[in-house]
């Protein structure tokens, strides 16, 4: 039954329309697409342990390649466990694909001269970007012990790598800080090191809260740093195990997460939808304030991925058609 529209003219409810068009001017939603020509990413994968997880990397990667990320890094396992595979699969993005490799490389369990042959090394082949860890103990429980005759911090193998060859490198940040730092103020004093060592940039470890970003941000620029700071967002696809992982991290899983999160178990594809929701209202936040490169944690799987790029006003190139990209109107 139609009903008769009740007119509410009173001044509280004028008021308040006038209040909400006033926000909403100030903080204009983002047109995602006339921002693509902005927005950069870079992805990060993992080398495959066996077969199964090779095909599963290089079909991630062939679905991710169109969206022209502008960089994509290969991550070096914890107490250095994946030395040789990272280092294939630098090769072969390097021989097989037109993407830029970015390798990881930590200063876990090697001595100096070791690590510094694994760098000419990258160099001679053709990797010219490389992001610089300190890295972490093989055993989750125990403190990181740098091996004696190492480098013992990250800011050391920067220095290190600067001195053999003109590479592209990153950092990590963290804006809910290292669990091994003193201090919020130690823990900036150390991203300043290893920038005034010579990196480029710095990748931040992963973050819920778009408020953590942004602050953390206020502070690193308060510290008279200029380099780019990149947010690392992690889609969520398992979120029992991103728990565990956080509690080691250091990052906070919000209360909002975990009550969106709650129940779906035994849900897979309700997971996915959540997840890219929650992502890519991440990103939303951050390109209303001005934020425009990505680092996307991967872990080799595509479609989540693919889709917060896609909302994020990203489209897909491909050689051999009309370039989306091109495309106006
Ligand atoms: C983007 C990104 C990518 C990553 N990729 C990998 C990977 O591929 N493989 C892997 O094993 N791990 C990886 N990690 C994890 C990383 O190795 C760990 O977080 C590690 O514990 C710290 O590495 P770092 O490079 O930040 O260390 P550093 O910058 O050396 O700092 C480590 C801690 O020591 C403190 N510190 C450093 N120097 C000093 C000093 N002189 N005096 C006092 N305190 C000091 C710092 O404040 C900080 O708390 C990654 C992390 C991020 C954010």
């Amino acid at each position: 039954m139609k009903q008769n529209p009740v007119v509410n003219n009173s001044p509280e409810l004028q008021d308040s329309i006038h209040e909400t068009k006033r926000r909403l001017a100030q903080r204009p939603f983002p047109d995602f697409i006339s921002l693509r020509q902005h927005v950069s990413v870079s992805f990060e994968f993992f080398p495959p342990t066996s077969i199964e997880l090779e095909n599963k990397l290089w079909s991630c990667v062939a679905q991710l390649a169109p969206l022209r990320p502008r960089f994509v890094s290969v991550t070096y396992g914890a107490g250095g466990s994946t030395r040789q595979r990272t280092h294939a699969t630098v090769d072969k993005i390097l021989a097989e694909t037109s993407l830029i490799p970015a390798a990881h490389l930590t200063c876990v369990g090697a001595p100096r001269d070791e690590v510094d042959k694994v760098v000419r090394r990258y160099w001679d082949i053709g990797v010219r970007h490389l992001v610089a860890l300190r890295g972490d103990s093989a055993d989750p429980g125990r403190a990181f012990i740098s091996h004696p005759q190492g480098y013992q911090t990250a800011a050391q193998l920067v220095a290190g790598i600067r001195k053999i060859a003109d590479f592209e490198v990153t950092v990590a940040a963290y804006p809910e800080i290292h669990p091994d730092a003193e201090s919020q103020q130690a823990d900036l004093d150390n991203l300043k090191r290893k920038l005034d060592a010579g990196a480029n940039r710095a990748i931040t470890q992963y973050f819920f809260n778009a408020d953590d970003f942004l602050r953390f941000l206020d502070r690193v620029r308060a510290a008279g740093i200029s380099a780019p700071i990149i947010p690392g967002i992690l889609p969520v696809t398992n979120f029992a195990r991103i728990v565990k992982f956080s509690e080691k991290c250091g990052a906070t899983i919000p209360v909002w997460m975990r009550d969106l999160f709650a129940g779906l178990d035994d849900a897979p594809d309700m997971r996915q939808l959540i997840a890219a929701t929650v992502a890519i209202e991440q990103c939303r936040l951050l390109l209303e304030q001005g934020i425009n490169e990505f680092h996307f944690y991967t872990l080799n799987r595509s479609e989540l991925t693919r889709a917060i790029c896609h909302a994020l006003g990203l489209r897909e190139y491909r050689e051999d058609s009309l370039c989306e990209l091109n495309v106006s109107g």
